[in-house]
């Protein structure tokens, strides 16, 4: 880690006690106006309804307004780069396979134990309250679904946020700008600038979330009052318990029937990368670990330097598991039912989602607005999971790594690139 990103991991920290300061604070102003001040105009419409939920909009809609060209341009950026490297053929094709499989299983995982557990069930917010333009996912075929993904007009597709048709467009501008590479210096160089610029606005829009965040949850419990809080420890719970199966049985499971490498001993050795990981809630930073680590198990640096790098990039599998049960619980908490479609859509746009993440601290909690949109949810659900969300974004930014690292052992070792005798050396016998 250099000045630079020491600095901001500290700056992150000193944010996220900030959030969690106005979460408490929020509770505490939400409760107390709910429990102790009397009902009526000055309460009601010019506290509650008026300055708290204009000042938590104003918050939402900067964090909305990031999603579009966050994702156009990280995904962009991302293919430019697989573009450009010699071994994107069979590595790349291999570890995409890995990365977007077991995505997919970390959301159906997290839609299996959020709809046993259920959290946020009897809360009963009236989305009428709020205000917010819910659309319905409605019934649409399986062809209209599959013509839908290619925009007709993708700068309309930009425009209105019609998220898979701006995936499909970003794909495609990302991979020709590579394979264009030299009359595309000035392309290529716009797409990395402007992917820079959206990261840093994202940092600048979260140091603003204590006030928002502040406002937002006042507001819930002010209208609500203290029942909020059982179901906002399940949410966790929940989250917490899908995460620890994704990294235990599906991982493990995975490198044990692929390699010959033994699950405890790799985690055993692979703890310090995960703690980084976990203590940065960022998979970026982790790369120089983790690709460090990789090669101190024998595993080829050509291939984890680039495949640790793009897995940071689009492989998100703990972040898609607290989309997934986001979902559920936003659904629960509104009293929305969600359909088998409804089911169905958020496992392709989470999968969409976590691709289009970057490995920087809170960019899921950006990315779930999309999803929440996918099947008609109302995305000022965020708010309430906002709160808890460092803890949770930690312990999902420590999954993520360990998906990269997992995919990375098993293409490597079926394509000779590992090393079994260095690995029983250094970590069987270590
Ligand atoms: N912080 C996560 C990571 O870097 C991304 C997220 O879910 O916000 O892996």
């Amino acid at each position: 880690m250099d000045k630079k990103e020491k600095k901001q991991s500290k700056q992150r920290f000193g944010l996220s006690q900030k959030i969690f300061l106005s979460l408490i604070l929020g509770i505490v102003a939400g409760i107390l106006i709910h429990y102790f001040m009397p009902a009526g105009e000055f309460r009601d419409e010019i506290l509650v309804e008026g300055i708290f939920y204009t000042i938590g909009q104003l918050f939402i809609r900067l964090m909305q307004m990031l999603v579009v060209p966050l994702v156009f341009f990280s995904i962009a950026e991302g293919c430019r780069n697989l573009g450009d490297t010699e071994t994107l053929g069979k590595v790349g094709s291999r570890i995409v396979i890995f990365y977007l499989f077991t995505t997919a299983l970390a959301i159906i995982v997290a839609l299996a134990l959020a709809s046993i557990i259920n959290p946020g069930q009897g809360m009963n917010i009236n989305v009428g309250e709020n205000s917010f333009e819910v659309e319905g996912s409605g019934d649409i075929s399986l062809s209209e679904t599959i013509l839908n993904f290619i925009p007709t007009n993708p700068i309309g597709a930009l425009a209105s946020g019609e998220m898979i048709q701006i995936i499909v467009f970003s794909v495609l501008v990302g991979l020709l700008i590579a394979y264009m590479e030299d009359r595309m210096t000035t392309l290529g160089n716009i797409v990395t600038e402007m992917n820079d610029l959206m990261m840093g606005m994202t940092m600048w829009v979260m140091r603003l979330a204590p006030i928002g965040v502040f406002f937002l949850i006042a507001r819930t419990f002010a209208t609500l009052g203290y029942d909020v809080i059982l179901s906002m420890i399940s949410y966790m719970l929940t989250v917490l318990g899908g995460l620890l199966v994704q990294l235990l049985l599906v991982y493990m499971v995975l490198l044990a029937s692929f390699t010959r490498v033994n699950p405890i001993n790799f985690l055993k050795k692979f703890f310090p990368v995960m703690t980084f990981a976990f203590s940065t809630a960022s998979s970026s930073a982790t790369v120089p670990v983790n690709i460090k680590t990789l090669e101190e198990m024998g595993v080829d640096k050509k291939i984890s330097s680039f495949t640790i790098p793009l897995g940071a990039t689009i492989n998100m599998d703990g972040t898609a598991i607290m989309q997934g049960v986001a979902v559920v619980f936003i659904a629960n908490v509104y009293g929305i039912d969600l359909t088998m479609t409804d089911f169905m859509t958020v496992i392709l746009t989470a999968t969409i989602a976590s691709v289009g993440t970057a490995g920087i601290p809170s960019v899921g909690l950006i990315t779930l607005s999309m999803v929440l949109q996918s099947v008609g949810l109302p995305v000022e659900g965020i708010a309430m999971i906002m709160g808890i969300d460092r803890i949770l974004d930690m312990a999902r930014s420590a999954v993520n790594i360990s998906g990269d690292a997992t995919g990375t052992i098993i293409v490597a070792n079926s394509l000779k690139a590992f090393d079994v005798e260095k690995y029983i050396r250094r970590v069987e016998k270590a």
